[in-house]
């Protein structure tokens, strides 16, 4: 059964939405706070769908949303809103939310959205899913060989691209320039290791906001890179 995170502070809505999704057939995870909703997202990393009701005594519902989709999450967020001024948010202001519904809505509204975004998230999957690897702003297309931060195309050389691709594939782990050089250029490639230090400085003005104090592609200092996010 496909879960969906249902974040709603007021209980009669809360319940009635849990209600109609379950006699939908899936299976509704409960929070009542927007941090509730952040750990109940951290403990259900199978969660494909949220829905996030806007106004909630702690964190706003577009708050959660922001946090979910700058972990680089792409499940579907259906916003539950309240008043046509939210509605305004959510389309203006770009929050990262696939749709939204008004309150109040009927139970074949609601599922109907839910059922539409989940069919919607199948396809792209299935679409996307060899080609597409994803880490925080970055979307990196090995079909293409693109890669876009936030949605913006980056423009890269082929070096660069490869370093991407060595680098988001291997989140988190310390790479030697020794590595990084023999994975990149080719085992047989005579260059320097500061080949590397030249190539990954290029890189990180391209793809960091400020390349002097990296978010991203961070140095372990003596040894080489590491992709940090
Ligand atoms: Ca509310």
């Amino acid at each position: 059964m496909k879960k969906i995170l249902v974040l709603e502070d007021e209980a009669n809505i809360r319940s009635f939405v849990v209600i109609n999704l379950r006699r939908s057939g899936y299976e509704p995870i409960e929070a009542e706070t927007g941090a509730e909703a952040m750990e109940k997202w951290r403990v259900n990393p199978d969660i494909c769908l949220a829905l996030l009701d806007v106004m909630l005594p702690d964190i706003d519902g577009f708050e959660v949303c922001r946090r979910i989709r700058a972990s680089g999450s792409k499940i579907g967020i259906i916003m539950l809103t309240a008043k046509s001024q939210e509605i305004d948010k959510v389309t203006g202001l770009m929050t990262g939310a696939d749709d939204y519904v008004t309150k109040p809505f009927s139970p074949a509204e609601l599922t109907a959205r839910v059922d539409a975004l989940i069919r919607r998230l199948g396809a792209s999957e299935d679409e996307k899913a060899s080609v597409e690897i994803s880490s925080g702003p970055f979307l990196l297309n090995t079909r293409n060989r693109t890669l876009e931060k936030n949605g913006q195309r980056l423009k890269l050389t082929q070096i660069e691209y490869l370093l991407m691709k060595l680098f988001m594939e291997n989140p988190g782990k310390a790479m030697s320039r020794e590595d990084i050089l023999s994975t990149v250029w080719g085992s047989d490639f005579s260059g320097e290791l500061k080949t590397v230090d030249v190539n990954i400085r290029r890189l990180r003005i391209k793809i960091e906001s400020d390349p002097t104090e990296p978010e991203f592609l961070t140095t372990v200092w003596g040894y080489g890179y590491k992709w940090g996010y």
